[in-house]
């Protein structure tokens, strides 16, 4: 059966006004001097101001960098390490959505590392060894999506190709997370149905992803309930502190559940963000029933269980249209087509998808003319 790692992350303060822990936090570590890594909404959201406040009133020299807007690149990386070392902070406290998370990461390793930030990518032959220290971490979640806040990679895209780069290491996950769903509350409901269809993304994909790891399995399972429940409460009604907790705690489970692995949709979905720079969270929201359809010939009995999790009549076709459903009352439009994507494009976008790491580990073996096919049944 051959031999599995298993390994849960990190530290998770979660609750309501768990934001308020994060200064002393901060100085029972030692910290004296944090970079704030954020993104351009955040930083003008009363709530970050007042964390800025509650860090001068702990007696901490705090920075921040916020100038990171849509999907992350390496300039941003770049950009935040200068005002990093110009700063000499000793700390890094990445607040907002997968964009600040992943920036923040990135900047955490290049902080005391020589080099080209995709010197370290994952997989590379020749890549450099992560082995100097790292700034301390923490984060901040403001989206309930990727879970970026407990994984152990940061995924940034190269300025000019927009190729999507993936920088693994156990060291950049962050030391502690803050998980407030109070910070969720204002996020609009378009913002909150990519982002929340990207959490239930990786909890069926991570579910159905080849290799035996029954507790990310079950962590999955549970995180496909929570989404089933909250989902569309979140979009409709975004001050429900309930729906938006069990989002948060939704998309940490489906990131913990995808170190197993994900799947065809997300290799669809990358190529969607690399060719058309669509909104990742939106583009696996698109492309999941599809994917799920070309799935079913293979791990029909595990789509009948996701079927009976949401509570609907547990056959694979039925869990399909669980998910066509979600789409419409979450606002997702149902086709490739109705966001602009032209047939003649498809090539380009096969190429990229076949390309990607994600789908190895789909429980059906994917050819370039089976995600062909995805993406036509999609348009
Ligand atoms: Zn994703």
């Amino acid at each position: 059966m051959g031999i599995y790692e298993f390994c849960f992350p990190t530290t998770i303060r979660f609750g309501a006004g768990s934001r308020h822990e994060i200064a002393d936090a901060l100085k029972a570590a030692g910290v004296q001097r944090p970079l704030l890594v954020t993104d351009r909404g955040v930083v003008s959201l009363a709530f970050f101001e007042e964390m800025l406040h509650s860090f001068k009133s702990a007696g901490l020299q705090a920075a921040s960098f916020s100038d990171l807007e849509g999907n992350p690149v390496q300039s941003h990386v770049t950009a935040g390490v200068s005002v990093f070392q110009a700063h000499e902070a000793d700390a890094i406290a990445a607040v907002g959505g997968g964009a600040a998370m992943d920036v923040g990461k990135a900047i955490a390793l290049m902080a005391h590392h020589p080099g080209n930030l995709f010197d370290y990518e994952d997989g590379k032959p020749d890549a450099r060894p992560v082995d100097q220290p790292i700034p301390y971490l923490v984060a901040v979640p403001t989206t309930a999506g990727t879970g970026s806040e407990v994984g152990r990679s940061s995924v940034i895209s190269d300025d000019d190709t927009h190729a999507k780069k993936i920088i693994f290491s156990p060291h950049i996950l962050p030391k502690t997370v803050f998980a407030d769903p109070e910070l969720l509350l204002g996020l609009p409901p378009k913002i909150t149905a990519a982002t929340g269809m990207d959490a239930l993304t990786h909890c069926v994909e991570a579910y159905l992803a080849k290799g035996y790891q029954p507790m990310c399995d079950g962590i999955a399972l549970e995180g496909v309930r929570l989404v089933a429940k909250s989902l569309a409460t979140s979009v409709h009604n975004g001050t429900d502190l309930n729906a938006r907790s069990d989002m948060l705690a939704a998309a940490m489970m489906g990131a913990v559940a995808f170190q197993k692995g994900l799947g065809v949709t997300h290799s669809c979905a990358h190529a969607l963000s690399t060719v058309y720079d669509v909104h990742h969270g939106l583009a696996n929201a698109l492309m999941i029933p599809y994917a799920m359809q070309f799935n079913l010939a293979a791990v029909p009995e595990k789509l009948a269980m996701l079927a009976a999790v949401v509570g609907v009549e547990p056959t694979g076709d039925r869990f399909i249209d669980w998910l066509e459903t979600l789409k419409a009352e979450v606002g997702i439009p149902k086709t490739l087509s109705q966001i602009g994507v032209a047939e003649h494009k498809v090539d380009e976008l096969v190429a990229v998808a076949y390309a990607d790491g994600c789908h190895p580990l789909n429980p059906r073996a994917c050819s370039a003319a089976d995600i062909r096919s995805i993406y036509l049944a999609a348009l």
